[in-house]
């Protein structure tokens, strides 16, 4: 698509929902690209 922020390339978390990219956006909020939604999982190595 090319639509997506740069950002959500190297994004490390993944929607729960979808497990597409999950970007950080202002207000330190993370927001899933694909369908918007916020509830994620934090890869914690
Ligand atoms: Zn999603």
């Amino acid at each position: 698509m090319g639509r997506y922020p740069r950002q959500a390339r190297n994004a490390r978390i993944k929607c729960v929902e979808c497990n597409a990219p999950v970007v950080e956006t202002t207000g330190e909020r993370y927001v899933c690209i694909n369908c918007g939604e916020s509830p994620i999982a934090v890869r914690s190595s």
